[in-house]
């Protein structure tokens, strides 16, 4: 992996993007923000997920005013996302958002990107120019085509409006639904500037599909240096987009936390229901804040088993209707395959304690 390159730093409420700081996870929310409750519940389940910086969408004046009952009670700091209507951005910003989401090319012209400017610059709100292939101005299709160049050619545009006036408090995301048009476009971009980088390719897809294409693609380019913050965008609930941003983090080796689980795709040797426990192991231990990385082996038979078992933190290896229990290379014990998982779970959370 190649060094981080180094942007410049802004501040999403209390949480550092850029100069350097860990890779930030965020995600947006599919409530109607006007409905206060649904919003508030589902910004509680990504936070509890991982999730550092929530996103709602302001497409009315009835999402903006919600804000002012959001935010105090939000356990993230909030995007407000807005189009067309800069008036939007206004009353966004006095509600007490962390920051904004403009595309400032549709928000009326430059007197009004101005208006948003000077209310951001008066609050400290960091802006995040979010240009996407999908939506770019005629002339730079004209000149380009819906190219890479052309996305990154709308997005230094933008931003030379902000440098017009002084504000630098700006990150910048170039997203396409194309992976390869997605990573050429940031590798360009990050060429020309040093704004911090939100990274994520842009609609996805469903869970599996979504998952492989925002894995390649902000991999690859975090595997270059490049990205401060990502969004793995999926269709459907956002608790997924958190669970594998983290893991994106994790195999990349960005983010040491948490437990890191091993099992075997399982084959013709396998004579236990192994789905079945690695999903038990998973809903168990998932969200578990442990004080270093724990690796934990759930293997389906004799051949690998004992090995990845004996390597891991904690291991199953499995047999016919029971499996031997590692613990730190050691075997303590023999269970059936209905009380292993049980007993797995009891020596982690023990050990765990006992730490505390
Ligand atoms: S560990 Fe055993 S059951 Fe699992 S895939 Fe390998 S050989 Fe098959």
């Amino acid at each position: 992996m190649k060094e981080r390159k180094i942007t410049r730093q802004i501040r999403v409420g209390s949480v550092p993007v850029g100069g350097g700081a860990p890779v930030v996870i965020q995600s947006m929310n599919n409530t109607k923000t006007a409905d206060v409750e649904a919003t508030l519940a589902q910004l509680n389940a990504l936070s509890s997920a991982g999730c550092q910086i929530g996103r709602l969408a302001v497409p009315d004046a009835e999402a903006a005013e919600a804000l002012a009952k959001i935010v105090p009670r939000s356990p993230l700091p909030l995007v407000a996302d807005i189009h067309f209507d800069y008036r939007l951005a206004l009353k966004s910003v006095a509600n007490g958002v962390s920051a904004l989401r403009i595309n400032p090319g549709n928000i009326g012209g430059e007197a009004k990107v101005k208006a948003v400017i000077d209310a951001a610059r008066e609050r400290n709100v960091p802006i995040r120019i979010g240009i996407n292939g999908g939506s770019l101005e005629k002339d730079l299709l004209a000149r380009y085509g819906p190219t890479a160049e052309a996305i990154v050619e709308s997005a230094l545009r933008e931003a030379a409006i902000f440098e017009k006036y002084g504000f630098d408090q700006v990150k910048i995301s170039v997203k396409s639904s194309s992976v390869a048009k997605t990573v050429a476009a940031y590798e360009l971009l990050s060429e020309k500037v040093d704004y911090p980088l939100h990274v994520g390719v842009t609609e996805a897809g469903t869970l599996l599909k979504g998952s492989v294409k925002s894995a390649i693609g902000i991999g690859l380019l975090l595997n270059e240096g490049i990205g401060d913050t990502i969004r793995v965008s999926l269709t459907g609930d956002p608790v997924n987009e958190v669970i594998v941003a983290k893991e994106i983090l994790k195999d990349l080796g960005l983010r040491k936390e948490g437990v890191e689980i091993v099992s075997c795709p399982t084959c013709g040797r396998t004579k236990v229901d192994l789905e079945k426990m690695v999903a038990a192991v998973e809903t168990a231990l998932g969200n578990m804040k442990a004080d270093r990385p724990i690796t934990v082996a759930v293997m389906g038979c004799e051949v690998n088993g004992p090995g990845e078992a004996k390597e891991a933190d904690y291991g199953i290896a499995n047999g016919r209707g029971q499996g031997l229990l590692f613990r730190r290379g050691e075997v303590i014990g023999k269970y059936k395959e209905e009380e292993i998982v049980a007993a797995l779970l009891r020596e982690i959370r023990r050990d765990q304690k006992e730490k505390q």
